[in-house]
């Protein structure tokens, strides 16, 4: 019997995750995510995929984050009938960040169509729409952690706790048959794993003992210095006690899961206990505060130490869902909080609060996660001293502040210390989902200390592999690939930098007028310079 996998997504540098089993009785996937970054990557997006949806059996989804679940919608829509096995806190969590993820395509595409249209190019259809979102929820399937489960005959699958973000699981799968000697397959998936003194979730877990594990390899190449609940929320307290004095408002641009979670917690725990004064915290944005009633519902499968129920329902936290209650925070002056979407500053309620606030000199804006190039955060992160926000200027005069204690993901001797506690490997390891430098560093953490450095395996985007042989033996794949080799491990940068240009021009030329041009020029000139 034959067991092949395919690296549909999450391979060398690339994200998306998705990776497609093939077996004579059928076909399985594990996950399937929206490819995030660069433009080449975002065009696969729009493509087809490299099989057929209405082939797969059914799907094992590792966790709600969009580049795990962002394309199921779209294999739906492309005539997957089968079921989508998730933990409840996924499926909970996915039945708003779907439909969010569809209206955001929506809106996206309307926007591109505009300017095609204008430019006399044709127009182009959303992946899926917010509709095709919450269609595809209907075939989403419970599963209990530790419990097996058999998605298709000959195949069963167990979820263990990732420790990532709120239902995430890694998940070990059994090929009957396929092993050594008519024994099972072994096979274990990490999905993304979470960092071991991780605020609101326990540490990883996982079976030993297996052929193959498949490992994230996101920081790879970081060390983070230990991080405790009481040294994070030292720093928060003294950055929350500056702008309490200067009496103005602290915001805070945050990602609606998982980040607006323990931010709330770490917020309340301490004005309870006096160590920062007690404020109103506005959480302002739709979909974080439906996430947040999700972890008031999923209490129990969190950090037992921390009381999340009782602090996500604390009389300090104000949610405001309705336009009209997130413009009448405008009327405050003195000392508050606001915790808004998007976390990166590039989109949601968190814009009209900057514009109201950023040119003061008594606010603070707290950034307290990745700030990816080209985004408003980035800018403000680099030092910027005026930003344009809804086509408005604004000086840059309040506090720009940033707190780097929240992970959500393993560093590199963790996710070593996690590889090395699954033994024994027999077969071998492969490294996925991280840049060049982070699987190079990942690899020789791991390398004749954990496996042979000969077992251990970094996968191009689309290579497939048999696994039922004594070690994984690469297929020829050079005709079915969609995008070249030298493309793929080239995205980091060639890639990056020919969509960087072709933006510019595409924005300057999209300017309002002259002046608008040399202003968009002079900005792009003030930020090449910032970097030497
Ligand atoms: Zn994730």
């Amino acid at each position: 019997m034959s067991v092949t996998i395919r690296f549909c997504g999450a391979a060398r540098t690339v994200t998306g995750s998705c990776y497609l089993f093939a077996m004579p009785r059928g076909r399985l996937l594990v996950d399937c995510g929206l490819f995030q970054g660069p433009k080449t990557l975002k065009e696969l997006n729009y493509g087809k995929f490299p099989f057929r949806p209405d082939e797969i059996d059914a799907v094992l989804l590792t966790h709600a984050h969009i580049d795990h679940s962002g394309l199921i919608p779209k294999l739906t829509r492309g005539g997957f009938r089968g079921p989508v096995w998730a933990t409840r806190g996924t499926i909970d969590l996915c039945s708003y960040l779907l439909p969010d993820a569809g209206s955001i395509q929506e809106s996206e595409v309307s926007m591109l169509n505009r300017r095609n249209a204008a430019r006399g190019r044709p127009e182009v259809t959303p992946i899926y729409t917010q509709r095709d979102a919450i269609a595809a929820l209907d075939a989403f399937r419970p599963v209990d952690y530790e419990t097996w489960i058999q998605p298709m005959a000959g195949v069963r699958a167990r979820y263990w706790n990732a420790g990532h973000l709120l239902g995430s699981a890694s998940i070990e799968i059994e090929f009957a048959g396929a092993g050594e000697r008519g024994k099972p397959l072994r096979l274990l998936v990490s999905g993304d794993l979470g960092p071991d003194a991780k605020l609101l979730q326990t540490d990883p877990e996982a079976p030993t003992g297996i052929d193959y594990v498949i490992c994230e390899s996101t920081y790879g190449d970081e060390d983070r210095p230990a991080v405790s609940n009481d040294s994070r929320r030292k720093t928060l307290a003294a950055e929350v006690r500056a702008v309490q004095e200067a009496g103005g408002a602290l915001l805070i641009p945050a990602f609606a899961v998982e980040r607006t979670q323990e931010l709330i917690v770490d917020l309340v725990d301490l004005m309870e206990r006096g160590a920062i004064p007690a404020a109103p915290i506005f959480l302002d944005s739709p979909l974080a505060i439906r996430a947040t009633n999700v972890f008031r519902q999923h209490a129990d499968s969190l950090d037992p130490d921390i009381p999340v129920e009782r602090l996500l329902s604390s009389p300090h936290l104000r949610c405001t869902e309705t336009v009209d209650e997130s413009k009448a925070i405008h009327k405050l002056s003195g000392f508050h909080i606001i915790i808004a979407a998007s976390g990166m500053c590039d989109a949601g309620r968190i814009r009209h609060h900057l514009k109201r606030w950023l040119w003061r000199d008594n606010a603070t804006v707290l950034l307290t996660g990745f700030q990816a190039q080209g985004t408003l955060g980035r800018f403000l992160i680099d030092g910027a001293q005026a930003v344009r926000i809804q086509g408005e200027p604004v000086k840059v005069k309040a506090r720009i502040r940033r707190i780097d204690d929240y992970s959500g993901h393993a560093d590199g001797p963790e996710l070593a210390r996690w590889i090395a506690a699954r033994r024994p490997i027999k077969r071998g390891v492969f490294l996925v989902h991280g840049e060049e430098t982070a699987l190079a560093d990942l690899s020789q953490r791991i390398a004749e200390r954990t496996v042979p450095a000969a077992k251990i395996f970094t996968p191009l985007l689309d290579d497939i592999y048999e696994l039922t042989t004594v070690a994984p033996t690469p297929l020829d794949v050079s005709r079915r690939r969609r995008l070249a080799p030298e493309a793929v491990v080239n995205l980091d940068w060639h890639n990056d930098m020919s969509a960087l240009i072709l933006d510019i021009n595409d924005a300057v030329e999209a300017a309002a007028d002259d002046r608008a041009r040399g202003v968009m020029i002079r900005r792009l000139r003030r930020a090449l310079e910032a970097e030497n």
